[in-house]
């Protein structure tokens, strides 16, 4: 291997867990290089069957996130300086705590499934013949929405989080983060059938606190502050006998 090559060890193999196993390649270095970069060029020049995921390169889509170097992060804005070991190899590995369709991509209709079952619908009481709600944007509802609302649905908070690990029917931070947004939001008319669908022993209770998702998550956000606001909101609805 060359000094301006790359060693990276990328993660090849199906569904099943026996399947899988680290294939080493040598990639060219480039300046201002991303993780996504290195898996592009393995799989146009070096190796055509790589399975990867990806859409918007920017940062916005939230397709392209991966293991790097043993944690979850969005592929396409991370630069490889940024992630080297200090024995210069990249190891790239699907998202945890997701089954693998394939290599580097994974399965996320149990993660979408997850946000379904927190009510991440938006339910409303208007029809489009209604004028628009106005709501106020300095309101403390308002704000808090506001604060989680930017979420693309990257799974990196997923696949960080170690409840999930343990309990595969733990909703996950992203899900509650949206179940939260839509707390604070004044029009929505699923109150209650939301906060009963996150108090669960699969909800907000069983969050640890640990702060992973917090830390790790690529848009700044802040799902452990979400989770904490339904525990808040779910305890006064149940002292209330609402729920
Ligand atoms: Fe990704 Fe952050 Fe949304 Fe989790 S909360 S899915 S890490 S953008």
């Amino acid at each position: 291997m060359g000094k301006d090559e790359l060693k990276v060890r990328i993660w090849r193999g199906g569904a099943a867990d026996a399947d899988g196993r680290f294939v080493e390649y040598a990639v060219p270095r480039q300046d201002s290089q991303t993780v996504l970069d290195v898996v592009t060029h393995v799989q146009r020049m070096l190796d055509p069957t790589l399975s990867y995921r990806y859409a918007c390169r920017v940062g916005m889509c939230g397709s392209c996130a991966m293991s790097v170097n043993g944690q979850a992060r969005w592929t396409c804005r991370t630069h490889v300086s940024k992630v080297l070991g200090v024995d210069g190899v990249l190891e790239i590995a699907p998202l945890a705590n997701l089954p693998v369709v394939k290599d580097l991509a994974t399965d996320m209709s149990g993660f979408f499934d997850k946000w379904a079952a927190a009510r991440g619908q938006f339910q409303g009481a208007q029809s489009r013949h209604d004028d628009f709600a106005r709501v106020q944007p300095d309101t403390p509802q308002r704000k808090a929405a506001d604060a989680g609302i930017e979420c693309i649905g990257c799974a990196v908070c997923y696949a960080s989080c170690d409840v999930v690990q343990w309990r595969a029917e733990f909703l996950g931070p992203a899900a509650m983060n949206r179940a939260w947004t839509l707390v604070n939001d004044v029009r929505d008319t699923a109150q209650q059938e939301r906060l009963r669908a996150v108090a669960g022993d699969a909800g907000c209770h069983s969050c640890h606190t640990q702060g992973s998702c917090t830390e790790r998550c690529p848009k700044g956000l802040a799902p452990t502050l979400a989770i904490a606001g339904l525990k808040r909101t779910v305890a006064r609805a149940a002292v209330k006998g609402k729920l």
